[in-house]
Parts: structure tokens; C-alpha cells; sequence
């Protein structure tokens, strides 16, 4: 008996070790808060970011980070002396529980997401890959928003007089999108920040992580100089760092 008790404890210490060890490829998270021009605000919700976007009727917010009672959002709204009934809509960018958890703490917001993420959230489908497989097992499911709609089909969606452009970027999930307002790319976990340049998400986070890289060439023709992402805040010059990443990978299978 001790002995399966003993190898039990030794398989869950190197599950532990091997998840702790892919962690450190994950890129390292800015700070918590990005302020962008037009009082567009990055805040860090524990690890993922939700960016809040001022409108005509109070807030527009792309992701709503982990935690379903969005503290770090809710704060981060009252600064601007909005209540969290002023959030009009929440643009998810996939759906990743560390960016759509937040969304129940937001009453008033529709919440719209692309349609083939949308099992993901409400829980009717598992991620795919053995390791994202593991993710879905190990982190708490996170409740839905009452109500989700689907995305529209077309390449732009306005929500509250403000038109976004709708960029879709199937790898590290099926329904993965980037959505462009002006200048700013928010491209989710899709394309991320490193200290020089751009790069995909990790291999094992994705569902599909060759497609992942390969769909990065869809952003090239999109104009946009800021990249806001889901999980290392604002690159700057990104268009730029994008044309260099692509470059550099161009023909490399990895
Ligand atoms: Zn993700």
C-alpha cells in the first residue's frame, strides 16, 4: 500500500514539475496597468489581461481576465467613475477561461464571442491536445455568461458607436479572433509580446499549434501599430516585430 501511495505521490510531483517547467515558456506578464492612447487601459487580472475601452454609454471591454467577480476591472472602472453596470459590451477573444470568467460581473454587457469558441464557454466541449486537455481538467470551470451571443459573420461588429474590426485566428483555439480598433490590434492569446518581439502562444497551450503560427500571416495586411494582447500588455511597433517574427520563422516547420 505505501508503495502505490508512494508512486502515486511521485507521478503527481513530476506532473507538477513538467506543467511548473512549461509555465517558464510562457511569456512573462507586463504590469498591471497599460494605458494606451484614446484612455484605453490594460488591467492585469491576476495573469490575463482585460482592456477596458470608453464609449458613448461608459466602457467597452475585450476579455474579463479569470476571476468571476473581475475585482481588478471593477477597481480599474470605479477610477474612471464607472460602475460595473457601464460595461456596454465584453468582446471575448476565445474562449479560455482566463478570458471570459469575468464576464457574469458585468449585468448590462452583451457578450459576444466567435461561434466556434462558444461550447468552449458554455462548457459543452473539453479543449483539445493532451496538455490543454489537462488545463481543462485541473482549473475550475468557470461560469458562463447568462447570455452569449455569436460574433456576425462578416469582418466588423459595432457596439456602441464603436466599430471593431474582426480578425479570425483559428490555432490556439478554434474560434480564436484579434479585434482592431484605430491603430491597436487585440489579438488575445493569438499573437503575444516577448522583450524584443512578437511571438505565438506556446506550443502546448494551443490546440493546434502549427496552425497557430501559420495564421499569423493573416495579420500582415491588417494596419495597426499597438498589439494589446491577452498575456504581456501592449507591444509597441507591433506590425513591425510581426513582419520580423514571420521573416525570421519563414520556411522553419517550428
Ligand atoms: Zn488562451
Amino acid at each position: 500500500m505505501k508503495k502505490i501511495l508512494a508512486g502515486i505521490a511521485g507521478f503527481l510531483l513530476l506532473l507538477a514539475l513538467g506543467i511548473g517547467l512549461l509555465f517558464l515558456k510562457m511569456p512573462k506578464a507586463g504590469p498591471a496597468l497599460v494605458e494606451l492612447p484614446g484612455g484605453v487601459l490594460g488591467v492585469l487580472c491576476r495573469f490575463s489581461y482585460s482592456w477596458i475601452i470608453p464609449c458613448q454609454g461608459g466602457a467597452v471591454l475585450i476579455d474579463a481576465g479569470l476571476d468571476e467577480k473581475a475585482p481588478d476591472i471593477i477597481a480599474a472602472l470605479k477610477n474612471k467613475g464607472l460602475q460595473p453596470e457601464a460595461v456596454r459590451a465584453i468582446l471575448i477573444t476565445h474562449g479560455h477561461g482566463d478570458h471570459f470568467g469575468g464576464a457574469i460581473a458585468f449585468p448590462n454587457a452583451r457578450v459576444l464571442a466567435d461561434k466556434n469558441d462558444i461550447p468552449l464557454i458554455l462548457g459543452l466541449k473539453k479543449r483539445e491536445g493532451i496538455i490543454p486537455g489537462i488545463f481543462s481538467k485541473m482549473s475550475p470551470r468557470k461560469t458562463p455568461p447568462k447570455k452569449i451571443e455569436a460574433l456576425p459573420e462578416g469582418d466588423s461588429i459595432t457596439v456602441d458607436g464603436l466599430t471593431f474590426g474582426i480578425i479570425r485566428l483559428p490555432g490556439h483555439s478554434a474560434g480564436s479572433v484579434a479585434y482592431l480598433l484605430g491603430d491597436i490590434l487585440f489579438s488575445g492569446d493569438a499573437l503575444m509580446g516577448t522583450a524584443e518581439g512578437v511571438m505565438p502562444p506556446p506550443s502546448f497551450a494551443s490546440d493546434d499549434p502549427q496552425q497557430s503560427k501559420k495564421i499569423l500571416a493573416t495579420l500582415l495586411k491588417a494596419h495597426f501599430s499597438t498589439i494589446a494582447n491577452g498575456h504581456t500588455g501592449a507591444v509597441f511597433d507591433g506590425h513591425k516585430k510581426l513582419e520580423a517574427y514571420l521573416a525570421k520563422t519563414a520556411g522553419s516547420e517550428d
